[in-house]
């Protein structure tokens, strides 16, 4: 089951919306934005947006009484993340969609990314290599091409409960 509804931001009927989260978490598969409950109000009297980093802040949008963000996927193969693009043309930068592939660390290379437990990480999110989308919907599709190749039990995309509304 699961509640499909329609974005306030693109005005696609692509805005799931999962209750079984319990933060309430509202998710659009089209234009890629996504708010919480802690997100409710405006940017002026959110706390929660205060403490986005200031790229994110400059990303955000308000709509139905909540503020929006570009929604942040990571996944043990891979993660989706919004980007800054300089536009050749105007020399502007412009928001785009980035997929980084998991790769393995060369063990040569290990002691150069430390981890928390005093030990070093074997793989890491190769975003020198990124690929660029403009649309997250594309995006999405390159994520889940990769997550067919990497079809492990471990690595299967798990996609919420979600449950339909009518209107
Ligand atoms: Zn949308």
């Amino acid at each position: 089951m699961k509640i499909v509804s329609t974005c306030p931001l693109c005005e696609e009927h692509s805005l799931h919306i999962i209750e079984e989260d319990d933060i309430g978490t509202q998710q659009c598969i089209n234009c890629g934005y996504a708010t919480t409950d802690k997100f409710m109000g405006t940017r002026e009297d959110n706390d929660a947006f205060k403490t986005l980093p200031e790229e994110m802040q400059s990303w955000s949008k308000e709509a139905n009484g909540r503020v929006w963000i570009p929604s942040m996927i990571t996944l043990p193969f891979g993660t989706l993340y919004p980007v800054n693009i300089d536009n050749m043309v105007n020399h502007k930068k412009e928001m785009k969609w980035a997929f980084a592939e998991m790769v393995d660390i060369p063990e040569e290379e290990q002691k150069n990314y430390p981890d928390e437990n005093d030990g070093f990480y074997k793989q890491r999110y190769d975003t020198d290599n990124q690929k660029i989308f403009d649309v997250f919907l594309d995006a999405m599709a390159e994520m889940n091409e990769k997550a067919r190749q990497n079809s492990t039990p471990e690595s299967k995309i798990k996609l919420p409960k979600l449950r339909r509304v009518d209107g």
